[in-house]
């Protein structure tokens, strides 16, 4: 096949849900696209533009023979949006791209080839509470697609020694009903039981909702596919009714002060 120096791939993210948190660049990479290669549902959230813009919509889970397929349709000529949900490279299909190209054709590596950045659900579910990500913080995916069940374990267990704030993606599915169970298990293990468990569903939409929770009392039933759990650092606490990670080093509130907070809130 010969590669068109003319077609182009870029890999966009449609923020966690709602229009308003579609970066102007993204909205503007899909109207120029010619065809939308995605998840359905991701796709699903694009009002139809023009009769000649092409759909490719496919099952979740087949990210590398998505991304060959709008590799191989830029290649051709086309003008090519891949589309994921949040931001495209945070567990999402701009990976997805350069390991098809890596696995792939050479000739790709010639394709005109951007990524657009996005919202990502971490960011929304922060902003539903306040500044939970306020210090040092790191993002796990417990999805076991992709990765071993050992390397979920060891890098929750770093991410709890090093007393980061911890965004977990992929909570639960219908495959993986115990994932958040086994690492709400191994956190208790190591961090404080008063420890913030956040549990922010449909971040960015207006169907929002909040659990705050304790590592003591977090049930993992409460998520599911659209829920982002947060776990806080030492100093995460409550002020008002908002939740917050200082950035400086300061002193815990005192005990009086943190029983203020209850064991689950719904909100
Ligand atoms: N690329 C996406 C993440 C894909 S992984 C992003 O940057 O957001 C899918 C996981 O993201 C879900 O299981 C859930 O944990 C989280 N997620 C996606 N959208 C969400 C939303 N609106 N609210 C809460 N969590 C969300």
């Amino acid at each position: 096949m010969t590669v068109s120096p003319l077609g182009s791939l870029v890999v966009v993210g449609t923020g966690p849900g709602h229009p308003d948190l579609m970066t102007p660049a993204t909205a503007a990479a899909i109207e120029r696209a010619t065809d939308l290669v995605g998840y359905g549902p991701y796709l699903d959230r694009i009002p139809a533009r023009r009769g000649d813009q092409t759909r490719h919509a496919s099952d979740n889970g087949v990210e590398l023979d998505r991304a060959r397929q709008a590799l191989e349709l830029a290649a051709r000529g086309r003008h090519v949006a891949v589309v994921s949900g949040g931001d495209p490279g945070v567990f999402a299909m701009a990976a997805a791209v350069f390991e098809a190209i890596e696995k792939g054709d050479p000739r790709w590596t010639a394709l005109d080839i951007r990524v657009e950045p996005g919202v990502t659900a971490m960011l929304a579910a922060a902003a539903a509470v306040g500044a939970p990500l306020g210090g040092d913080f790191c993002a796990i995916s417990l999805s076991d697609n992709l990765k071993s069940r050992a390397t979920i374990e060891r890098r929750i267990a770093a991410a709890a020694d090093g007393d980061f704030v911890i965004a977990l993606y992929n909570p639960a599915s219908r495959a993986r009903p115990h994932q958040l169970g086994d690492a709400l298990r191994l956190l208790r293990a190591r961090k404080p039981a008063d420890t913030t468990v956040l549990f922010v569903r449909a971040a960015g939409t207006p169907n929002c909702t909040v659990v705050e929770a304790t590592l003591d009392t977090a049930d993992p039933g409460r998520a599911d596919m659209r829920t982002l759990v947060i776990v806080g650092a030492r100093s995460t606490r409550r002020v008002g009714r908002w939740i917050y990670t200082p950035r400086s080093e300061v002193e815990r509130p005192s005990a009086s002060q943190r029983k203020a907070s209850p064991g689950v809130v719904t909100r």
